[in-house]
């Protein structure tokens, strides 16, 4: 087959911009996912898109926390009574028993405290014995112990939840204790993978010496489900100019978001930048400063989908997706921005003399004094994927430095 080379594009000042230029082009460019209403039960770890208030006061009674018996006692009182007929039994889920003058009354944990009592003696403290209860001699108690007194939490209509937030565990029990039996989430975007490149073949089928086995796919897909988009689907494409234009045609009519890799770079097969200019997606940046991941290509279709089309050195497609891909989802969910970036502290010293950003694969421990030590796990060439196995994650290096001593602080983007 031959194969006809490309054309260059005109570079424009969108060409080789910095880290921060990238994050801050795609940010602004990035649409709002919709919401939907869903069952509490299919609502864990979805981002919330509505303010969550109280329901009741919490707790919504004064509630026993212990159990033993309630009763009455004055901070006055300096003799205090410590045998009291036990008058009845007050479980957890019942209307409140009344307190009789110099009684108990039983209490189990969660009840409701009688009306009239105030204080909860430990069942361990005291001794039943024919109808009487009474209290351990010496046993010094304070009025209104073990009661979790009605409202000390939050009064009804107190704001509980904000929107932005992921549902998680103690999430999910709010909501419930809310009353929520559905809610207003995010919906999470439908993201179809491409992989691109003659030499790619997938697992499962035969494989010449001049080909490799496509594994970006599989790491994006990976990562992608990790931060919680579930709908993925994994294609591959050759370097065919034809076969891409109506293969993404296609999967721009079905998906939210298009991840490609390969074929952005200056080869004369790299038909991508080309083929998405013809299916009206606009560039919003080609190439940026810094290392691996150079080439990555950002735009937008007419309909306002995000395209990223990454570089195809596995290194590089899985650090450009961790940088840039995953944040954007997540601000594209409305997740509540995390101001608070996580740093790590360079283990060995590190020297680095290009004019870009550098991403580097670590590994972490702990230093004696608490601090979380990045130790670098330098691969070979961005192809070097092998290495990254074990590694949490990279830090990423400013572009303005070159020589990065031990204990330089740097900011860590996990997997
Ligand atoms: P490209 O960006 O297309 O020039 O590809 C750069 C390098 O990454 C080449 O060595 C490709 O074979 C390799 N590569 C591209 N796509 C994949 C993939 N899906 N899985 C593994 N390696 C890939
Ligand atoms: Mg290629």
């Amino acid at each position: 087959m031959t194969k006809v080379p490309t054309t260059r594009p005109t570079e424009t000042d969108n060409f080789r911009i910095s880290v921060t230029e990238a994050e801050q082009l795609i940010a602004k460019n990035l649409p709002a996912a919709p919401t939907a209403t869903v069952s509490l039960a299919e609502a864990n770890q979805h981002i919330l898109r509505e303010a969550i208030s109280a329901e009741r006061d919490q707790p919504p009674f004064h509630r026993a926390t212990m159990d033993g018996i309630a009763i009455a006692a004055s901070e006055a009182q300096t003799d205090e009574t410590t045998r009291f007929s036990v008058a009845g039994i007050q479980a957890a889920g019942q209307a409140a028993a009344t307190l009789p003058p110099d009684c108990c009354i039983e209490v189990m944990t969660g009840a409701v405290m009688p009306s009239g009592a105030n204080t909860v003696i430990p069942i361990e403290r005291i001794a039943v014995t024919n109808g009487i209860a009474e209290i351990e001699p010496g046993y010094a108690f304070k009025p209104g112990q073990f009661v979790h007194r009605r409202g000390s939490d939050h009064h009804q209509g107190d704001p509980l939840l904000s929107a932005g937030i992921r549902i998680g565990p103690p999430e999910m029990a709010v909501l419930a204790a809310a009353g929520k039996a559905s809610v207003q989430v995010s919906v999470t975007p439908k993201v179809a993978v491409i992989s691109t490149g003659d030499e790619l073949v997938d697992v499962g089928l035969p494989i010449s010496d001049s080909q490799i086995r496509s594994s970006n796919d599989r790491a994006i897909a990976a990562a992608l489900q990790q931060a919680g988009a579930n709908d993925v689907s994994r294609y591959s494409y050759k370097d065919d100019p034809e076969q891409l234009r109506n293969g993404l045609r296609q999967l721009l009519a079905t998906n939210d978001i298009l991840v490609l890799s390969g074929g952005v770079s200056m080869g004369k097969y790299d038909y991508l930048p080309q083929v998405l200019a013809e299916l009206g997606i606009r560039v919003i940046f080609h190439k940026i400063t810094q290392r691996p991941g150079l080439p990555m290509w950002f735009g937008m279709s007419t309909d306002n989908q995000p395209v990223f089309a990454l570089p195809g050195n596995p290194v590089s497609a899985l650090v450009c997706l961790t940088r840039y891909v995953l944040p954007a989802i997540q601000q594209s969910l409305q997740a509540s921005s995390n101001s608070t970036h996580e740093q790590v502290a360079l283990a060995q010293p590190l020297n680095f003399d290009a004019e870009l950003s550098w991403f580097v694969p670590v590994t972490l421990g702990y230093a004696a004094d608490g601090r979380t030590l990045a130790t670098p796990r330098l691969t070979n060439t961005s192809g070097d994927f092998c290495a990254l196995s074990g590694t949490v994650g990279f830090i990423e290096l400013p572009r303005e430095t070159n020589d990065f001593p031990a204990g330089y602080v740097a900011r860590l983007f996990r997997w």
